[in-house]
């Protein structure tokens, strides 16, 4: 077995946040990142621009200088790439956590490379900063298996001239309605609420809702998606049956954290939030040792913590970690 003091599952930018809290406090983890780092953001929209200022992404008091207030999906990952070299952050790329076992005195970590090699580890802290954005909610319905249906959007380009149906009403549907319909794809939005709500960012509505009055977009709320075909989307809106010609679908229904992980590990979760239990002043879980940084930590909702706040868990996570040590040292 390989011997770590810390080991942090997952390098997207809450999990290097963490590591570098950690380095500050003089210990040195290791992160294991099943891609490379930040693959979550590497994953967004090629044109996706943040709705933070970049300095609310920075880490590691690193300044983080954009063209604009709002950075673009490809400054934010030069400046991940930065700091992770900057801070001489050791990480293991292309390396899965397959399986973490609590031992007498730690954890047991197996994973598997890319290249098909198995490492097993020996550690006394584990940090889970998984993210959500590999598990995409599914609808349940059928057809949502068929090729043209899709729950990430990267580009318009191949929907120039298609009709194209968005499923879901937040940021993710409402941008890429926006970028569909730049790009002259004919765009249908169903959501199933009255009205969209506060979460989607007020500045990308106005634009959405000019489409919406120049009947460039055809938006249909109260929309409840029963069913895709190759050629359309069946919808029950006030109790009667519609049906929407599609040669394309987006779910974009959001992302939740991969609960199966967090319960092998022994991880607690709230049955309706998704939530792993945890400590908010340590964010240690209901496993002694075992922490939980970023977006892992609001469970199913996708609209309580950003890079913006879960890059501060790091702190706390270092701080109980000293705290712990100290009182072993002590005993
Ligand atoms: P992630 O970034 O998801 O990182 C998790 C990492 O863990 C990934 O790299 C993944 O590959 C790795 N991993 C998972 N499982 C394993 C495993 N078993 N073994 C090893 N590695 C593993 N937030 C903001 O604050 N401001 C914004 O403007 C903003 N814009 C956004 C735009 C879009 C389109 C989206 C989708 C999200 C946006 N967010 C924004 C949210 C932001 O992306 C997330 O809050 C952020 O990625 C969370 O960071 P994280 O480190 O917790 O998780
Ligand atoms: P999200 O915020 O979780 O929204 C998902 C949408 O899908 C919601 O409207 C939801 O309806 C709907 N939905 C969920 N399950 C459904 C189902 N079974 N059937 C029908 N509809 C369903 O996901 P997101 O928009 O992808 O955003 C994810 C994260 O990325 C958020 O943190 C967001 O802020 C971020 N993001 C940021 C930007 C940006 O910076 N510009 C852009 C995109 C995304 P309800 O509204 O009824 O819940």
């Amino acid at each position: 077995m390989l011997e770590e003091e810390i080991i942090i599952i997952g390098a997207g930018p809450c999990g290097l946040a963490a590591g570098i809290a950690l380095q500050e406090k003089g210990y040195n983890p290791l992160l294991i990142e099943k891609a490379n780092i930040v693959h979550s953001i590497y994953n967004y929209p090629s044109h996706q621009t943040f709705f933070s200022s970049s300095e609310k992404l920075e880490i590691g008091d690193i300044p983080f200088s954009s063209i604009e207030r709002k950075p673009k999906r490809h400054e934010a990952l030069v400046y991940y790439r930065q700091v992770a070299k900057r801070r001489k952050l050791r990480i293991h790329s292309y390396e899965k956590v397959e399986k973490v076992n609590k031992s007498t005195d730690g954890f047991d970590v197996f994973t598997l490379s890319i290249n098909g090699k198995e490492k097993a580890y020996h550690c006394n802290y584990i940090v889970a900063a998984t993210g959500y954005y590999d598990n995409p909610n599914i609808m349940e319905i059928e057809g949502e298996g068929l090729p043209h249906v899709f729950h990430y959007f990267k580009e318009a380009h191949p929907f120039f001239q298609k009709k194209v149906t968005i499923i879901g009403g937040k940021n993710s549907a409402v941008d890429a309605a926006l970028a569909l319909e730049q790009a002259g794809a004919e765009v249908t939005v169903l959501y199933r609420g009255k009205s969209f709500s506060d979460a989607v960012k007020p500045w990308i509505l106005p634009d959405f809702y000019s489409l919406v009055r120049q009947q460039k977009v055809d938006m249909v709320y109260e929309a409840d998606v029963k069913k895709i075909t190759t050629h359309s989307v069946y919808y029950k809106k006030e109790g009667k049956e519609h049906q929407v010609e599609s040669e394309f679908v987006f779910a974009m229904t959001g992302y939740h954290p991969d609960h199966s992980f967090l319960h092998s590990m022994g991880v607690k979760t709230d049955a309706d939030s998704g939530r792993p239990v945890f400590n908010e002043d340590t964010m240690e879980s209901n496993v002694q040792g075992l922490y939980i940084a970023g977006v892992l930590a609001a469970g199913n909702d996708a609209n309580e913590i950003f890079i913006e706040n879960g890059r501060f868990h790091g702190e706390y996570i270092a701080n109980s970690i000293e705290k712990q040590n100290k009182n072993q040292i002590n005993r």
